[in-house]
């Protein structure tokens, strides 16, 4: 029940935005069923009694007999009418939902954080999400169309032939408790099965995923036929999962199967004999047979509904599990207004764990003054990476605190901190969209004049002109069309074109060609220019002209001063500039 209440408490919120065609649907849909399963074989047993009476003197009930024929064929345009409204609200209702929930989804997965991603591949999640919308879709349907539909019919059925004759009545409902009772024993089971299911399902998704945006490797590697083999063994590993799944449905087919071949059996006996007894007329006989005929039915699809109902459900479960993950970072409940502006970075007595244990800083002190450039270096692992996502909050301090301009970087939400920084990464990824919205991503306002002048001094501007669209050339999935140097400029247009106050710089330690390293190097001096820099630097040479270069070690700053002070200090920055290898601190 808790897995119904969790999808409940997500997709009502969104149900109730449409709440008019939601019960709008529940009063023409149970209308139209008690006009189309129940009255109207009502009307047919009129028919069948009033032809049946007068096989003496047909002329007497002629009129009797036209008023129940019409009666019917009115009947018959009524229920098409309701059933084509209802059709067209359902349809409209569920698009409305659906959308709503795709766009809670995103909502919720993209506040994730950084380490939520790194945990979850994106192909899985692209899949769970669909298939969150999807079975949504199918629920409701099953719903409406079986469990709605037959709980109308059920107690219509009942109401009718309670009088005709209260034996027929007990055995129907004996039938269909009996029969619930079975189907719910073992889809309790079933669900189970399901559940294992869906898990494989989503691994497949995941390992295309992996596997595909790591194709590159995968070739270089010349490991294709290991990685087939390997996804040879996730797939057979959900086949069998599936079948397990699908033996244990057609199990409860089978005993199904039987159940309502006996109590059908039963029911006809009975109703012979009724009549032969004179205690039903013939049209009763009809209808008993008609209402067994469409309760079979039902009872056969409610056992498959039920069966895709759990299988959705456990689907929808997949994605509700995630937005149960709470993010690891949080806003603040009540947020400062931002008031960050010159970039005064302090870190007071900071000490930072990772979650396993693996701790990087301990009472760690650094005053960075407004407009300073920084330049952070160390051997891997020194905590580099580390100091600047403390700065920018993908990860929380420990104890102590981070602030800028005096205000703490917790008491203001994520994206009113983040807006104050510039962030140029190590690889730059770039959406797969053109490059005037990849570089007005750091401003969506800006206008083609902004970004042509971002672009010149990024010194991206000649290049972008060279492609055949301009700035209207698509770059890619991840820009994968530009190379790494181009990819870089533009990701450092866009940088400037946010014009924040912090700059955080992570250099690229993949080797450029050396015009492309130049034009980068002449794009960072111009992105600094006015702000607070940090960058963290993979070769001495780009950060010689650094007001402050900070050695770091383990989490400890060892050095600090600039490029010829430390030098002439003979320590470890001395070190590392004589043992740097191809320019490269390894
Ligand atoms: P750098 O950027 O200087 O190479 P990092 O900041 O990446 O160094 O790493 C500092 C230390 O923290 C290293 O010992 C590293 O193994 C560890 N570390 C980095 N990321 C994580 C993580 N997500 N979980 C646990 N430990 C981590």
């Amino acid at each position: 029940m808790s897995l119904f209440k969790a999808i409940f408490k997500y997709v009502w919120p969104q149900i109730k935005k449409y709440r008019l065609a939601f019960y709008s649907i529940f009063i023409l849909f149970g209308t139209r069923i008690f006009l189309e399963g129940i009255l109207r074989p009502v009307y047919f047993k009129k028919i069948i009694d009033t032809i049946s009476f007068s096989s003496f003197d047909r002329i007497t009930v002629s009129s009797d007999l036209f008023k129940l024929v019409f009666i019917t064929i009115g009947l018959n345009f009524l229920v098409t009418t309701i059933a084509r409204i209802c059709k067209f609200i359902i349809y409209a209702f569920e698009v409305n939902v659906a959308k709503e929930l795709r766009n809670f989804s995103f909502r919720k997965i993209s506040k994730q954080s950084q380490l939520f991603f790194s945990n979850n591949f994106s192909g899985s999640l692209v899949t769970k999400s669909r298939r969150f919308v999807g079975s949504f879709e199918t629920m409701f349907d099953i719903l409406i169309y079986d469990f709605y539909s037959s709980i109308i019919f059920f107690i219509g059925v009942f109401i009718v032939i309670l009088p005709q004759s209260k034996i027929i009545a007990l055995f129907f409902s004996i039938f269909i408790l009996v029969y619930m009772s079975i189907i719910f024993f073992f889809l309790k089971k079933k669900i189970k099965y399901d559940t294992i299911e869906a898990q494989s399902d989503s691994r497949i998704g995941g390992r295309l995923a992996d596997v595909f945006s790591n194709i590159f490797a995968v070739k270089i590697f010349s490991n294709r036929d290991k990685e087939e083999e390997s996804f040879k063994e996730i797939t057979q590993d959900a086949n069998i999962k599936s079948k397990k799944a699908w033996f244990f449905s057609g199990k409860i087919e089978v005993i199904q199967g039987f159940f309502s071949a006996i109590m059908l059996s039963l029911i006809l006996y009975i109703t012979a004999k009724l009549w032969l007894q004179n205690k039903i007329s013939t049209g009763t006989v009809v209808l008993i047979q008609t209402y067994i005929v469409i309760m079979m039915d039902k009872l056969w699809q409610l056992s498959t509904a039920f069966m895709k109902f759990m299988k959705s459900a456990a689907d929808m479960k997949e994605m509700i599990d995630l937005f149960e993950v709470k993010p690891d970072i949080l806003d603040p409940v009540k947020p400062e207004k931002i008031k960050i502006k010159e970039g005064h970075i302090v870190f007071k007595d900071v000490s930072f764990k990772y979650k396993n244990g693996q701790s990087v800083f301990e009472k760690f002190n650094i005053d960075i003054k407004p407009g300073e450039r920084i330049g952070l270096v160390g051997h891997s692992g020194a905590g580099k990476s580390t100091f600047t996502n403390l700065v920018l909050r993908f990860s929380d301090v420990s104890e102590g605190n981070i602030s800028i301009d005096g205000q703490d970087i917790r008491s203001v939400t994520q994206d009113d901190l983040r807006s104050v920084i510039s962030y140029v990464p190590q690889e730059s990824i770039l959406f797969h969209r053109t490059i005037r919205e990849n570089i007005a991503y750091g401003k969506p306002n800006a206008t083609d004049e902004e970004i042509i002048q971002v672009a010149k001094k990024a010194y991206a501007h000649e290049f972008i002109s060279k492609l055949p669209n301009g700035y209207d050339t698509y770059v890619g999935e991840r820009g994968i069309k530009l190379s790494g140097g181009e990819r870089q400029r533009i990701a450092i247009a866009r940088a400037m074109i946010k014009d924040a106050p912090v700059l955080i710089l992570d250099e690229a330690t993949s080797s450029l060609d050396s015009i492309s390293e130049q034009y980068i190097q002449d794009a960072f001096n111009e992105l600094m220019k006015g702000k607070t820099t940090i960058v963290i630097a993979h070769r001495l040479s780009t950060i010689q002209k650094m007001d402050r270069i900070i050695v770091l070690e383990d989490g400890k700053i060892v050095e600090e001063g600039t490029h010829k002070e430390l030098i002439a200090k003979n320590g470890s920055y001395a070190e590392l500039w004589n043992h740097q290898v191809g320019g490269f601190i390894e």
